[in-house]
């Protein structure tokens, strides 16, 4: 064996400052790099050992060792893979990483900050060691048998030196001296912190040791054996004090051996086929994986390997009808190592409403954020998770109904917003869109006709909602802060939907059409507002003497305009509701036997201030009943009210 010093043979003097500020933003990944290429080296021997071409020790268990000693600032990273010889040290090492980190400054040289989540497959990954530690070694044993164990070392990844190593087994260890920054950085908690995050599915079992808690617990473990061991001696010479032979409630101190555990689940359930899952697997690893303890309500397990290596399962998470607390996540993993979260350019940003993993080997990770973005293979990716969802959706809609009515309250929002943001997402629900009805019920918008019947606001609209109810039609909730929208959106989609708010206009024949001028006439003066519309319609027996409305489009014109000037800054909504009146329809109802009265009434000559001073009352009913009755209006209702009642109770 040689020994050999050198300089990494790349000419670059900025290098490492530029991935030292790429690392800052996201220190952690050093480990899971060093983790990942360990996993690698247990993937290529065990490939060699299928194909017969090398061979492991009788019940050697591959595994992954991460030791710290926070008092020595040392941690250590172990594996049993397939090692390297000298001269692999110097082609994978001294060549290889370092040509991955030059073609990574090359790609990022100008951009640094938007790489940081997504990119560690560049080659790039053993060199991170460097932005946490002084002095890095590698000490390595190839699994060729005959290549001798070998050595490298380095304190800033540029000037190396290499020679023999004394290590033993096959596989490879990697040791760090960590830098004040670096030890202060990664504590114990941190590297089971950093560990649980990205290697929690690696698929090999990682031990990690904390020296210092290892030898505390062997220290307790010594402790507790020497204590039981006195109170055995102490109930022996008692027992034998009373003399007698009985010695059986003498237990014989035997202490569980402690056996560590790994860290990650090897197996994770993305991996077995869909057949061989059960439901509880499938809620155990949920609330494993996110740390929700509200059951999913129904997942989605994808696995194809053609066109696409895709495994994972999406999770519909039970949310709350708010906008702002749907917290979902989707992990994407590449093969089994956690990439980022929900990374915008693979998945459509609706499905972040949901919970999942996704494990995709093919995806070209080591490229930039907007060359993903236009790559036809993340697109075919993304449309074929959004189709699933839908066929899953529209599956259960066909199959189980109920089901599917029960979890519309929690997928609702969810469905809107696909709609919405996702044409081709819209084109495959679009029949199975809901909305429960003010009888309790859900009702399928298609199955409502052209004119869906709505209230937003079931407690104040409750006049309104009956009469339309007594006309036989279906009204329909849709009082989410997304619902305006996505009316709208509907009445795009399908230009002969009409959504028309309970309030906005009343169904009814029209009738006593003989009187409709005079009662016109009659409210238009008692209202004080010449240009009031007034219809007259037969709205049952049961229903008040009139009733106020206010058109459709009067008032999204006026919702739209609020908001606009709310983002602009501008007007106040007091200056917009002047600006663009909300146009209001006063709807006389013929079937009222108040409203018969008030027209006897009217014929009678003389009697035409009481007949108005009446009309003025039954108008502001109907403004009461609507809700727009302001304050001074209020002020005179109540007076003409103690009028009318002390004229009652005189006569
Ligand atoms: P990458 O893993 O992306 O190839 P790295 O810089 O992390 O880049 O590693 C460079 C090369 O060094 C690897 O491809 C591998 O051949 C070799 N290597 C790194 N770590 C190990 C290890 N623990 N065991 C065996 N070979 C390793």
């Amino acid at each position: 064996m040689t020994h050999e010093k050198g300089n990494v043979s790349v000419n670059t003097e900025n290098i490492f400052p530029i991935i030292r500020k790429w690392l800052y933003s996201d220190r952690d990944i050093f480990l899971r790099e060093l983790v990942s290429n360990a996993a690698d080296a247990i993937s290529k021997m065990k490939k060699l050992t299928n194909l017969g071409e090398a061979k492991i020790g009788e019940g050697e268990e591959y595994k992954i060792k991460v030791t710290l000693d926070p008092k020595k600032k040392v941690l250590k990273v172990e594996d049993n893979g397939i090692g390297m010889s000298f001269d692999e040290i110097k082609k994978y090492i001294n060549q290889i990483a370092f040509s991955g980190a030059m073609d990574f400054v090359e790609k990022y040289k100008d951009k640094t900050s938007d790489t940081a989540g997504i990119i560690g497959h560049f080659g790039l990954g053993f060199y991170s060691a460097f932005m946490v530690s002084d002095k890095v070694r590698i000490d390595t044993l190839s699994y060729d048998g005959t290549s001798p164990a070998a050595s490298w070392e380095s304190e800033d990844g540029m000037a190396y030196e290499m020679g023999e190593s004394d290590k033993e087994s096959r596989g490879t260890s990697i040791t760090l001296e960590l830098s004040d920054e670096g030890g202060k950085f990664l504590t114990a908690d941190k590297s089971r912190e950093i560990l649980r995050k990205y290697c929690a599915f690696m698929p090999y079992p990682i031990y990690f040791t904390d020296l210092e808690e290892e030898k505390n617990r062997v220290k307790e473990e010594e402790k507790r054996r020497k204590e039981k061991e006195k109170e055995k001696k102490e109930k022996l010479e008692s027992k034998e004090a009373e003399d007698s032979e009985d010695t059986s409630d003498v237990s014989d101190f035997e202490e569980k051996p402690y056996t560590p555990r790994p860290i990650n689940d090897t197996h994770p359930l993305w991996l077995k086929n869909p057949k061989d899952c059960t439901d509880e697997e499938y809620k155990e690893f949920y609330t494993k994986a996110f740390n929700d303890y509200r059951e999913p309500l129904f997942w989605i397990h994808l696995n194809m390997d053609y066109p696409f290596d895709l495994k994972g399962i999406l999770y519909f998470p039970q949310m709350d009808n708010t906008y702002e607390t749907l917290d979902g996540r989707i992990k994407l993993f590449y093969n089994q190592v956690f990439v980022a979260d929900n990374i915008k350019e693979v998945i459509p940003d609706f499905l972040f409403l949901l919970k999942g993993c996704l494990d995709c080997p093919d995806l070209p990770l080591n490229v930039s954020r907007s060359f993903l973005q236009n790559d036809g293979y993340v697109q075919k990716l993304s449309s074929h998770i959004i189709k699933k969802v839908a066929d899953k959706l529209t599956g259960l809609f066909k199959k189980s109904r109920d089901d599917f009515d029960k979890y519309w309250t929690d997928i609702g929002v969810f469905v809107k917003y696909g709609c919405m943001r996702e044409e081709k997402f819209y084109d495959k629900v679009k029949d199975i869109l809901l909305a429960r009805n003010v009888t309790g019920g859900m009702s399928a918008l298609q199955d409502l006709g052209e004119k869906i019947y709505y209230t937003n606001d079931e407690k104040k609209q409750v006049a309104y909602i009956e009469m339309a109810k007594d006309k036989g039609n279906t009204v329909v909730v849709l009082d989410h802060e997304l619902d305006p929208n996505f009316m709208s959106f509907l009445e795009y989609k399908n230009n002969k939907v009409k959504f028309v708010r309970v309030d906005s206009e009343i169904a009814g024949e029209e009738g006593m059409q003989e009187r409709k001028e005079s009662l016109e006439s009659l409210f238009r003066k008692a209202s004080g507002d010449e240009k009031l519309e007034v219809q007259v319609k037969s709205l049952g027996e049961s229903a008040l003497a009139a009733v106020l409305t206010e058109t459709e489009e009067s008032r999204r014109m006026q919702e739209m305009q609020k908001l606009y000037m709310r983002q602009l800054g501008g007007k106040s909504d007091m200056d917009i509701a002047s600006l663009f009146p909300v146009k209001q329809i006063l709807v006389v109802n013929t079937d009222s036997s108040l409203v018969s009265k008030l027209s006897a009434l009217a014929d009678i000559p003389g009697k035409e201030d009481k007949t108005e001073n009446f009309a003025k009352h039954i108008y502001d009913l109907a403004r009461l009943s609507h809700g727009s009755l302001d304050a001074s209006g209020m002020n005179d209702f109540l007076k003409r009210s103690t009028d009318l009642i002390s004229e009652l109770v005189e006569s």
